[in-house]
């Protein structure tokens, strides 16, 4: 699989990549996005916590690096709000992708479709609209504000990966687990979202059976989709399992015990 051939004929080892930066932080990580692959990179972020952290190391670098917010048409009030504040008071360059044209087909053939079929939900309203997005800008990598610490299933998460439709994922917060997270945004004074003061822990759509307050004792993400097997909205489920990540992932553990 490796060297991944850009678009724009760059070539990367992802393996080295990971070697490289296995322990940099996450300024570092972000200035290399920044020299090796701007502006041929965006994110998306719905404004949680680990998205706010990335971001205020994002806007000293770059300040109008593109940030892309899926509007699923179920966001809570609050998150809306959220956003505007911050493009208002960050001077944040936000761009909101609707998922109209999918929320029709829903209206039309689905009934009640959210309580029925939430990964289908999931699929049109975030993946769907993501991937059209994706495909209209061209550009080669994606950052993710994702950390190892959230869940289970992030447990596996390198710093950089690819997805299976061939583009570069950076997750400069691998290695942030909550307790630093939340000790960096008092510290740096950061905004954060208005609903994190009523108990809720993540942040996504309203329906109760997508967002509800997290489970006492539960990991940061119990509130999600609580009481059913999902655990992942699917933006996050492409990612390519390759050995080269579990080798580097092994590593950091030998060190660790070191
Ligand atoms: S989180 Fe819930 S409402 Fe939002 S897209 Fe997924 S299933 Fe639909």
């Amino acid at each position: 699989m490796y060297p991944y051939k850009f678009k724009k004929m760059k070539q990367f080892d992802l393996k080295k990549l990971n070697m490289q930066f296995r322990y940099a932080t996450c300024e570092d990580v972000l200035q290399w996005v920044i020299s090796n692959l701007y502006p041929d990179v965006a994110m998306t972020t719905s404004f949680q916590s680990s998205g706010m952290v990335l971001i205020s190391f994002l806007r000293k670098i770059q300040p109008d690096f593109p940030i892309y917010f899926i509007d699923t048409g179920y966001h809570f009030p609050e998150t809306l709000e959220f956003r505007d504040r911050l493009i208002q008071e960050w001077n944040l360059n936000v761009f909101t992708i609707s998922a109209e044209e999918d929320k029709y087909i829903l209206k039309q053939n689905q009934g009640d479709f959210i309580k029925e079929d939430l990964d289908t939900c999931c699929q049109l309203n975030k993946v769907e609209p993501l991937n059209r997005l994706k495909k209209k800008l061209r550009v080669s990598a994606w950052l993710s504000a994702l950390r190892r610490d959230q869940n289970p299933s992030r447990a596996d998460l390198n710093m950089f990966m690819m997805d299976k439709a061939g583009y570069i994922r950076i997750n400069p917060l691998i290695h942030w687990d909550n307790k630093k997270l939340w000790q960096y945004i008092y510290s740096q004074n950061l905004p954060f979202h208005p609903l994190y003061d009523q108990g809720y822990a993540s942040i996504g759509c309203f329906p109760p059976s997508c967002t509800s307050r997290s489970v006492s004792g539960g990991s940061e993400r119990s509130g999600r989709w609580a009481n059913t097997e999902k655990t992942e909205c699917g933006l996050h489920l492409d990612l390519v399992e390759e050995e080269e990540n579990a080798w580097v992932r092994q590593l950091e553990s030998k060190e660790k015990k070191k």
